[in-house]
């Protein structure tokens, strides 16, 4: 790898996905065709503004692979989200479905505004825009979409309403993350954070890290609260450090994690939140701490600043939190990173659950065994590899995704 700073996700992704193919000695082909995203699709969707006029903004749904199942993958709703972002994110999918198994493809959608500067009836309309404009490419035999940063189950019910209404009958499996009254799962919001936890606790025994456990997380949403709050109400662990967009909060002595969680319900943002000492949004990934995961942006921990993370364990709860730079830093330290399609993989295992049930209500203890086998087992296999290779965990997880897509190509041939 190259000492290049990689500010572009998608050369990120690239790169990523050269070194395994160099590994797997892939003939040049079949790495020239993973390269590229099977459909790339970017749409405008116009808004009316409440009070008069209209802006409009841009949108993109992008699927790398269909070569194992129908493409899977969030929406994000980001002021910086971009084609490259959408394209490098859509490949993580496909990579990740592959690593735990999962009988779909890679996709991703994002739509590039800040959702926050929109009243609520400005986005059930973009959202409807959007699903209308990318209609022709989804579905559930075809792409499957779910939450992301700035999406959640609300936007899901608008996204599978608009489809439903304009093919005629009810589309349920076009979505996951629904709400649980039109078929959703109760744990989907948390599976993500749940199998994030799954892996830190296999990887604090591995590492054999002794009690308590300090934690810093950053973001305090879907993923980094369900986080915080199950490690807060483990003994072993103390949550020391949070953050979202507007700040963060430490104590070393460990953040009361109920009031934080309290005071964001009631609307607040974590700076205002007067519990522990605050700091800025950025410096979560460096305080003092064994075990740091990134749950909220890409490309926090780069060249720049991973020389001065501090902890002993990174799990990527975001997508591509760590650059491939950054990573080079981190190795070098011997800092341990849990790469997000292992780490992050709780989510499209619960979505694949919940498409299975079809709307069917089910235990969370049902769920939350199935996700604790399947992270567990996929982290085992990463695991093994690592220990039979001497690669770190990323390479050894990015090796196995990559594998099983390539002998999925192989087995179904080229057409024509
Ligand atoms: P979310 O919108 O529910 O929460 C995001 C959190 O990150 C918020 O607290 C927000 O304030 C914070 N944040 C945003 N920018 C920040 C910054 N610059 N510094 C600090 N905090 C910041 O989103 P989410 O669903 O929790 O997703 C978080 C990450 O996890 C994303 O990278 C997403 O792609 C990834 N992910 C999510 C899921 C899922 O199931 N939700 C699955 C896989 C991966």
């Amino acid at each position: 790898m190259t000492n290049e700073t990689f500010d572009n996700p998608w050369q990120g992704a690239l790169v990523r996905l050269g070194e395994a193919a160099e590994r797997l000695k892939l003939e040049d082909g079949m790495h020239e065709m993973l390269r590229h995203p099977r459909r790339t699709l970017e749409v405008a969707i116009p808004i009316a503004r409440e009070g008069g006029g209209r802006m409009t903004v841009v949108g993109y749904r992008v699927q790398h692979s269909l070569t194992r199942g129908p493409g899977k993958g969030g929406v994000r709703y980001h002021p910086e989200a971009s084609l490259d972002e959408t394209k490098a994110l859509a490949m993580t999918m496909t990579w990740k479905c592959a690593l735990v198994d999962i009988p779909y493809g890679g996709a991703k959608g994002a739509i590039r505004v800040d959702p926050s500067a929109l009243a609520v009836s400005e986005l059930e309309a973009m959202t409807r825009r959007y699903t209308s404009e990318i209609a022709p490419l989804i579905g559930p035999d075809r792409d499957i979409l779910a939450p992301d940063l700035g999406t959640g189950a609300r936007e899901m019910a608008w996204i599978m309403d608009t489809y439903s209404t304009a093919t005629g009958f009810l589309q349920g499996s076009s979505v996951t993350g629904k709400p649980v009254e039109v078929g959703g799962s109760s744990e989907r919001r948390g599976a993500t954070g749940f199998g994030v936890v799954v892996c830190i606790h296999h990887e604090v025994e591995r590492l054999k890290l002794k009690p308590p456990i300090e934690v810093a997380i950053q973001g305090f949403g879907a993923v980094g609260r369900t986080v915080a709050t199950m490690l807060d109400s483990d003994d072993r662990y103390r949550v020391v450090a949070v953050a979202d967009e507007t700040g963060g909060r430490f104590d070393a002595g460990g953040l009361d994690v109920t009031a934080l969680a309290v005071h964001c319900d009631a609307g607040g943002p974590l700076s205002m939140v007067p519990v522990g000492e605050q700091i800025p949004a950025d410096e979560v990934v460096l305080v003092p701490c064994d075990v740091m995961v990134p749950a909220a942006i890409g490309g926090v921990i780069d060249a720049g600043n991973a020389g001065r993370v501090s902890a002993r364990l990174v799990v990527e709860g975001a997508n591509a939190p760590v650059t491939p730079d950054g990573d080079m830093t981190l190795a070098d330290r011997g800092t341990v990173v849990v790469p997000d399609i292992l780490a992050n993989a709780g989510g499209v295992v619960a979505s694949h659950y919940e498409s299975l049930r079809a709307g069917w209500h089910t235990e969370s203890a049902d769920i939350r065994g199935w996700l604790e086998q399947r992270i567990g087992s996929a982290h085992a296999r990463v695991v093994e590899f690592s220990e039979r290779t001497g690669l770190n965990l990323r390479d050894s997880a990015m090796c196995l995704g990559v594998e099983s897509v390539i002998t999925a190509h192989r087995t179904r041939g080229l057409y024509p």
